[in-house]
């Protein structure tokens, strides 16, 4: 008997529903880039940071606390975008949808909120419990 490469992979979640995600991460994907290019157009952060210092240096302070707002902002939207690039990559994988600490299936309803998560929601409590 021929087994097929699908029947072998017994994947956690149904074609269906790894479809509806992929479409989900990408339309999210591409919402956060356009945010992240909307704030700084075409220029790195700090590209823009020194042009700022040179500009006007009575208002330095000011735009050094505008700045860390913006990069804390710019820094998690990266990691949201690098979260959802590697949901991408792994949304056909067998063990996408699965979480990585305990093996069980994610709720389908968890990924539809999150569809970048790589833990079940006892985990990511547990996880985020012990980093504190
Ligand atoms: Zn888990």
């Amino acid at each position: 008997m021929v087994r097929t490469k699908e029947a072998t992979m017994r994947h956690a979640l149904t074609l269906e529903q790894r479809q509806a995600l992929a479409a989900a991460l990408r339309a999210r994907h591409a919402a956060v880039r356009e945010q992240l290019q909307q704030r700084s157009p075409g220029r790195s952060a700090a590209e823009q940071a020194l042009e700022e210092r040179e500009q006007d240096r009575d208002d330095t302070r000011q735009l050094a606390s505008d700045r860390e707002v913006e990069a804390s902002y710019a820094g998690l939207e990266g990691r949201e975008l690098r979260a959802l690039e590697a949901a991408l990559a792994r949304v056909d994988d067998p063990d996408y949808g699965r979480c990585v600490d305990c093996g069980k299936v994610i709720p389908f309803g968890r990924l539809q909120v999150e569809p970048q998560a790589l833990r079940c929601v006892g985990c990511a409590t547990q996880r985020e419990r012990s980093a504190g």
